[in-house]
């Protein structure tokens, strides 16, 4: 007898979109509601038309604050969705953040295609402010390892996935007519990243895995040789008198770069000049971190050690528009940091095209960069570029530290896969490109797991 059937929504052969619907139990169960990023030819009508009708999903329980995996809340419940949302309490106060901002940036989005007579009923926003807000009422919050009833024989807990604060993965029991356990990875997170806890895999016997890719196929720099780099690269650019702009996602990637930059400067390590972090969102997601010390690894040291973790002289937090503009005309040695990470948007594209000419400064890019962004063109060695239309000659040091992502790298995704124990009965492969996914497959095969299925858009599986 089938135990449910389950539907790949979104994050079926790509990395955005993470969405997949469980039927079991009488009860249709979202988990996550994430939305469809990159270019908007292909993902606005993804975005706009759900495959469902949202009145009739039961629960929501989402993996983790990222907005490729809770981005499309708001639009659920615009079009009627009143059912419970569960995340843990960090990802709950994270939400009261990310979905606002979510919100304003459909609505400049909208807002700039009517400017340029590109309105269509794809361009107008999927939601508002107002749809972003109304799903703080749904959430609830629940810790790591609470079990939970959604119906009488089906229930899940969380267990910490490593990757941003709050972030989990999701562990389902069935046992409506037998026992049938699923594990939904969500991301999974790095080994010995300085703020967040290690991974913490559901072990025993799985019935039904459902596990990221993200970068299966390859390894990352690890944490200790990023700050070595980072130590090296500040102190030849603040020597020469440069500065260094690092473009970075608010939430996390900046959390972990302010502290790894306090390391060095309480080793002395590097020299003392001023860090703005220029990005109101990343501010107020810092402000979420200090909210949630219960969910920090090693937190007594963290706390004792330095109890100012996201706060120390040298560290100026930017979020008016005029004090932005104002880091145009600093003097001398300075790091930047700035959203948005692929330097597609948001504050980082002034910094780049004020400071990008002169051979002084350093780029710095500390995550990964899509194809068609403009941080890839950078990386890649583009002598000119264009910023806001205007071409800009690159002359400023282009430089990549990769140790400092929140995905496991190929080594890290085996490593969770073995710390699973018991056998895997069948594995679905999502958030991954075409070649990462793939090896993420491999991998599986080679830890002993015999069905192994990347799924499509769309697809279904009885279970
Ligand atoms: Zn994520």
């Amino acid at each position: 007898m089938s135990a449910g059937k389950l539907t790949f929504w979104g994050a079926a052969g790509q990395v955005t979109g993470s969405m997949h619907l469980l039927e079991a139990c009488g009860a249709r169960v979202l988990l996550d509601a994430g939305l469809f990023q990159g270019r908007r030819a292909e993902t606005a009508s993804l975005n706009a038309n759900l495959p469902f009708d949202p009145r009739r999903i039961d629960a929501i329980v989402v993996s983790h604050a990222h907005i490729d995996h809770i981005g499309r809340l708001p639009l659920l419940v615009r079009q009627g969705y009143h059912g419970p949302i569960y995340a843990t309490p960090a990802t709950r106060d994270l939400c009261a953040v990310m979905l606002p901002d979510a919100a304003h940036v459909q609505e400049s989005d909208a807002a700039f295609l009517a400017r340029h007579g590109k309105k269509s009923p794809e361009s107008e926003p999927l939601y508002n402010l107002a749809d972003a807000i109304a799903v703080q009422d749904l959430i609830i919050g629940l810790p790591y390892h609470r079990v939970h009833y959604v119906r009488k024989n089906l229930a899940f807990e969380y267990t910490e996935a490593g990757h941003i604060l709050g972030s989990a993965s999701i562990e389902m029991r069935i046992t409506e007519g037998g026992n049938h356990r699923l594990v939904f990875s969500g991301d999974i997170g790095r080994t010995g990243l300085p703020i967040i806890r290690d991974p913490e895999p559901p072990t025993g016997p799985i019935d039904t895995l459902i596990v990221e890719s993200t970068y299966g196929d390859r390894d990352h720099e690890s944490t200790a040789t990023s700050a070595d780099r980072l130590m090296e690269i500040v102190n030849r650019v603040a020597g020469r008198g440069g500065k260094i702009l690092i473009p970075a996602f608010a939430l996390g990637r900046v959390q972990e770069l302010v502290y790894g930059l306090h390391q060095l400067v309480l080793a002395n390590k590097v020299p003392a000049i001023n860090i703005y972090v220029d990005s109101p969102l990343a501010v107020d997601a810092t402000a979420v971190f200090r909210m949630h010390p219960e969910v920090f690894d090693r937190r007594e040291q963290l706390l004792m050690t330095s109890d100012r973790v996201f706060d120390f002289p040298l560290l100026r937090y930017v979020k008016a528009v005029e004090d932005s503009k104002k880091l145009n005309t600093l003097n001398g040695p300075a790091i930047i940091i700035a959203a948005s990470g692929m330097a597609e948007s948001g504050r980082i594209l002034h910094h780049l095209a004020n400071h990008i000419a002169d051979s002084r400064n350093c780029i710095l890019f500390v995550g990964f960069q899509a194809e068609n962004t403009l941080g890839r063109r950078l990386l890649d060695g583009a002598k000119q570029v264009k910023i806001f239309g205007e071409p800009h000659d690159v002359r400023a040091e282009i430089q990549s530290i990769s140790g400092y992502s929140a995905h496991a790298d190929r080594t890290e995704l085996r490593a969770w896969v073995k710390a699973l124990g018991g056998p895997v009965k069948r594995a679905f492969v999502v958030h991954g490109e075409a070649a990462p996914a793939a090896a993420m497959a491999q991998i599986l095969k080679e830890e002993g797991v015999r069905d192994i299925v990347i799924p499509q858009l769309g697809e279904s599986f009885e279970l």
